[in-house]
């Protein structure tokens, strides 16, 4: 026998289950829970309340099919509400906790049982119970939505196999088998099928949002964080500095003549030498450093636990490496285009008193810099200070 082809069915059955085995884990995720649990924190207490409300429906329900032992029975169906509140408590703090977890399986149970010696002590028998019941297992996929698709799923099929269990163990006694079967076999699986149906429906908005959020916070050309992100991040990271008294450095980075590029060679030529640049420095960048496009032919790099010294060490890397690394024309007959940064180094000293946590006068101090290195010839490296007073107007408002 030769080698076994595989059909294109295979290939498909293949994709499938792992495509199937991706979502199970994507929406498992921690990230995705945490997510969940902020869109559907408030939406989970409503809907318990909701259901609460409908349980104590049943009251005057169970005195239409029998009015001389429903007064018998008020006391479960108060239990039962008191399980969906016990339920709705529980998730207040946090829908993943531990609590929230067991109660989003032992309430549902213990309704499911309460309903169950109902439907025994009233004259309506086994069918109404049970038919009453399917009303609250249509509620549950919106109960559980909070909860992970995994927990869900368990507690809806946890639901299904507990009567017949409860009898196994002999706790239950006059169900009709038969009845039982009917409901809950055509109840489950469209029961589970809605949950799921909302589980992927929430993931799409959960993907999208992602998308979104990540391009806000991304730049378009160089793909590098863009200033929205580089502000927020900037801030966080300047106070954790702070609290650990530890220095940090910023380099504001400018390409050179940059304007001539674009006149010489037009704007394709120069948004490619753009990327060039961000490329050459992005290389060079460490993990925890926080790099980003800050304007045009502008680049911001925020260096933690890096003092002064260190940084203008890093700085003369970098514009060193953008002289090193000259952009390739596209036009491949051209040769390549030589290009210089100028960069402007401020830091940031937690034990200086008068230096202030804010990641946008690091900026302005750092433009200023970059000033400094312009006026002395460009393709240089300056700090803060060097042939510069602290607040020297005349760096106000330059290109
Ligand atoms: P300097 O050495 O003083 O920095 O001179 P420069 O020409 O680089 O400085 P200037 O700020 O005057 O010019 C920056 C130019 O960058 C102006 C603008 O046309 C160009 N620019 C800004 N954003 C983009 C962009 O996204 N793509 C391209 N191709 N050019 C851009
Ligand atoms: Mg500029
Ligand atoms: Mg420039």
């Amino acid at each position: 026998m030769g080698q076994e082809q595989a059909t294109p069915m295979d290939r498909q059955g293949h994709g499938w289950s792992r495509a199937l085995r991706v979502l199970l884990q994507a929406v498992h995720s921690p990230e995705y829970l945490d997510a969940k649990a902020r869109d559907f924190g408030a939406f989970t207490l409503w809907a318990l309340l909701i259901t609460a409300v409908f349980v104590l429906g049943m009251i005057p329900w169970d005195y239409a099919i029998d009015a001389t032992r429903a007064w018998h029975v008020v006391w479960l169906r108060l239990m039962q509400c008191g399980a969906l509140l016990f339920w709705a408590i529980a998730s207040v703090r946090y829908v993943h906790g531990r609590a929230a977890r067991i109660a989003a399986l032992a309430a549902p149970l213990f309704i499911e049982a309460t309903f169950m010696v109902v439907l025994e002590r009233l004259d309506g028998g086994t069918s109404y119970g049970m038919g009453g019941f399917l009303y609250f297992f249509i509620f549950a996929p919106f109960l559980l939505l909070a909860q992970p698709l995994g927990l869900a799923a368990l507690v809806l099929m946890a639901i299904t196999v507990f009567p017949p269990l409860a009898a196994w163990f002999g706790l239950q006694t006059g169900l009709d088998w038969w009845i039982y079967a009917a409901y809950m076999g055509t109840g489950f699986v469209p029961v589970l099928a809605i949950r799921l149906l909302l589980e992927v429906m929430y993931w799409h908005v959960f993907r999208y949002r992602r998308e979104v959020e990540h391009q806000a916070l991304t730049d378009g050309l160089t793909r590098l964080p863009n200033r929205r992100q580089f502000l927020a991040a900037g801030m966080r990271s300047l106070d954790s500095h702070g609290e650990s008294g530890q220095p940090a450095s910023l380099l504001f980075i400018d390409i050179d003549r940059f304007k001539g590029i674009n006149d010489t060679h037009g704007h394709r030529t120069g948004d490619a030498a753009i990327c060039h640049v961000a490329e050459a420095l992005r290389a060079l960048c460490r993990e925890e450093d926080l790099m980003a496009r800050y304007g045009g032919e502008e680049f911001l790099v925020l260096l933690p636990r890096t003092g002064p010294a260190a940084a203008a060490e890093i700085a003369e890397r970098l514009r060193s490496a953008v002289v090193a690394a000259p952009f390739p024309m596209p036009d491949a007959r051209a040769s390549p285009l030589g290009l210089t940064v100028s960069i402007g180094i401020a830091s940031y000293d937690p034990h200086d008193l008068g230096d202030t946590t804010d990641i946008d006068r690091l900026i302005h101090a750092a433009d200023r810099a970059v000033y400094v290195a312009k006026r002395g010839g460009r393709n240089r490296v300056v700090s803060v200070g060097e042939g510069l007073v602290p607040d020297d107007t005349s760096a106000q408002g330059r290109s």
